[in-house]
């Protein structure tokens, strides 16, 4: 290494500090790795400092360590690759070019290459987060190729210029007394990285989970509310809903002890408003969801809680359950997870990111050994920091929103070798996993994913469930150890599902086929509720008004709850009546339409232009598309919704539809003309951007 630099080879060099003096070869190799070493060290800390001082309020010694650690071997290895390619055009240039050859010395060239590197990966992340394609791409690719020799010009010039100063000639030696301390630290940084890898916890000792403060709590004290959203989780991927791949034992050893829901419907197939829905107990057409806005004059779930005297926090790692959608109003707290351990302004987090999962050719080097996470692996340590810190006094609300299971589907490889067969393992990496590929296969019906293709993106899925099960299992245990979990309300639902090639789709947009619609729910009250399988068919926005009845808190009485707690559906049958489930898609993303049509010649888009409203009695399902067609399902004999009976079946598509009018006749539709906040263009921004971010828009 540097530390082993001989004295230059040529006799005419050996007057060291001298301007004309020629570096050895020896000088220019070891130039590159000992200078990029250094300097990636050094950014690495800047970036993790950064870190720090903008999470502050959120992040724990080990997740600082963590982040500290990535960015070290990331800035590190970039560092060793830029530098050391620079020397190695600055030695080729000296044998061809006399004049250079004089002039040019290796380690200020070296770090005139890392200074260049960094507006370059600045514009090319910026570049992949717009999500441009050719020819604009192509154009971007050109334009920051002109960054960066404007960039390195001066840089390089102001670099070599320092090398002929007293300055420079002091610190010349810098880099051959300091690389082994930094070898050190790389080394110990690898270790980090190492022990705190992904491992597939085994769920044996997990259930029951001990009480670490087992209460002395008054009697008429509401419960704790710890109110999880598993986004995008498919119900029948789950072993307590009969999936017979080993996806979620925490979960199933969870279920056991709670009521399961054998029909639970969301109200939308999509997040937003069906995360609108579970707050407000309203469905949509209610409150309207203007502009993608929930209107502040409608009482949230946190906002009845907060009023009942509840400390509430959001976890959120779904960028548009944030304020930006109106959803968190209510909520005292709000923090995003998946922004802690790699933030998003980080070069390093955007550059394995782009690099792991934009470029297919590196994605199987890069996967084995680097991960970056969906919040998941986060949000159980920061939910550990902020019940450490509660007012224990106040009873707490905590919302989680997890975001493993929505795409792309990247688990880490330990999970990826377990669900996704060895042959395959190499193609799971090599699939195309972007927005316009899935827009392209569901709506232009491309041959973009071939029948293998699809059997691994479901195979990459069921580990991501798996991964997010270990999470899940992360948080409880941290509940077990912050609060009394008997008496604690834990709720865990999903907002939708996912088409994996279901119906020619993939994502969860332009469809309410119960592959989205149908979804998980379990509760577990160990002081109110009895384990047990519920099989009546209930609805996930009835979470409003059942928690409320169960904390105590009022909902709005101006406004008209159509939910109904579920509380009922629990009572003997016989004292319960059977409920219908409804849902509606009022919003398709009209971007991903024109883009389709961009780019494919006489794509159709009228056939995507609709609306969707549903009606499930436990056995039939009636679909209506934009308040016209109809679709009739019987889901006990045809789950997958393959064979429309509208035609065998009148009498009951006519008994469906005329509970679907009734529906629609029982509720007062949403005025925007009524609204009394006047929408915030920085907001608004802020949620084309994040949407964008997600695939709903382009
Ligand atoms: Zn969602």
């Amino acid at each position: 290494m540097a530390g082993q630099e001989t004295p230059p080879e040529s006799d005419a060099s050996t007057a060291a500090g001298k301007a004309s003096c020629r570096p050895s070869r020896r000088g220019w190799v070891y130039a590159g790795p000992a200078v990029g070493l250094m300097v990636g060290l050094f950014a690495g800390l800047a970036d993790s400092g950064v870190l720090a001082q903008n999470v502050r309020d959120l992040i724990t010694p080990r997740l600082l360590l963590e982040n500290a650690s990535f960015t070290l071997i990331t800035y590190s290895t970039c560092g060793v690759v830029v530098c050391t390619a620079a020397c190695v055009v600055g030695a080729l240039a000296g044998r061809f070019r006399q004049r250079l050859r004089s002039r040019l010395e290796p380690r200020p060239l070296a770090l005139a290459g890392f200074l260049a590197l960094v507006p370059v990966l600045l514009v090319w992340i910026a570049l992949r987060r717009s999500g441009l394609t050719p020819p604009r791409g192509l154009a971007a690719v050109a334009g920051s190729s002109v960054v960066w020799v404007i960039a390195l010009v001066p840089l390089a010039w102001v670099c070599l210029r320092l090398g002929r100063t007293v300055i420079g000639r002091c610190l010349a030696p810098a880099p051959r007394i300091a690389v082994w301390p930094a070898l050190v630290l790389l080394i110990a940084s690898i270790g980090v990285q190492w022990q705190g890898r992904s491992r597939i916890q085994s769920p044996d000792g997990f259930w029951p989970i001990a009480n670490a403060e087992s209460s002395e709590r008054p009697n008429d004290r509401p419960p704790d509310v710890v109110f999880i959203v598993m986004d995008t989780l498919r119900v029948d991927r789950l072993g307590c809903y009969g999936y017979p791949r080993p996806t979620s034992p925490h979960l199933d050893a969870f279920a056991d002890d709670a009521v399961l829901f054998r029909w639970a419907i969301s109200q939308s197939p999509w997040t937003v408003p069906s995360h609108a829905c579970m707050f407000t107990g309203l469905y949509l057409s209610q409150y309207g969801l203007r502009s993608g806005w929930l209107d502040d004059r409608f009482v949230t779930l946190a906002e009845a809680l907060r009023d009942r005297g509840y400390q509430t926090m959001a976890l959120s790692n779904n960028r548009i359950v944030a304020p930006c959608v109106n959803l968190t109003q209510g909520f005292e707290q709000f923090a995003e997870p998946v922004g802690v351990l790699y933030p998003k302004c980080s070069l390093a987090y955007g550059l394995m990111r782009y690099a792991l999962y934009g470029d297919r050719s590196f994605g199987p080097l890069l996967g084995k050994w680097l991960a970056y996470d969906a919040g998941g692996r986060t949000t159980a340590p920061i939910a550990a920091r902020w019940l450490g810190a509660r007012d224990r006094s106040r009873p707490f609300l905590l919302f989680c929103n997890y975001m493993e299971t929505h795409g792309p589907y990247e688990p880490p490889s330990t999970y990826r070798r377990q669900f996704v067969q060895g042959a395959d393992l190499d193609r799971s990496y090599r699939i195309d996993q972007s927005r316009s590929a899935g827009w392209l296969f569901s709506l232009a019906g491309e041959p973009i994913y071939s029948p293998r293709d699809l059997k691994i993106l479901s195979d990459l899925y069921d580990a991501r469930v798996r991964e997010l099960d270990d999470y899940f299992a992360d948080l409880m245990r941290v509940l077990a150890a912050e609060v009394d979990l008997d008496q604690t309300l834990v709720i865990v639902v999903s907002d939708h599902g996912e088409n994996l090639g279901d119906h020619g789709m993939l994502g969860h947009q332009f469809s309410v086929h119960n592959t989205l619609l149908h979804v998980p729910l379990l509760i577990r009250w160990p002081r109110a509720l009895r384990p047990t399988r519920v099989t009546r068919v209930v609805q996930t926005f009835d979470l409003f008004p059942t928690i409320l009845d169960w904390t105590g808190a009022r909902a709005d009485p101006s406004t008209e709850i159509l939910a109904r707690s579920l509380a009922t559906a629990l009572q003997p049958t016989t004292q319960s009546v059977q409920r219908c489930a409804f849902s509606e898609y009022l919003h398709y993303p009209e971007s991903q339409l024109r883009a389709v049509q961009q780019l494919v010649p006489g794509f159709d888009p009228s056939r995507w232009e609709a609306t969707y409203q549903t009606v499930f009695d436990g056995q039939w399902k009636l679909i209506m598309r934009s308040s016209k067609h109809l679709e009739l399902y019987d889901l006990l004999a045809d789950p997958g919704e393959t064979f429309d009976q509208g035609a065998s079946q009148p009498k009951t598509t006519v008994r469906l539809l005329t509970q679907l009018k009734q529906w629609q006749q029982s509720y007062e539709r949403y005025d925007p003309s009524q609204s009394s906040t006047p929408l915030d263009p920085r907001l608004d921004e802020e949620r084309r951007q994040r949407l964008h971010e997600l695939g709903y828009v382009q």
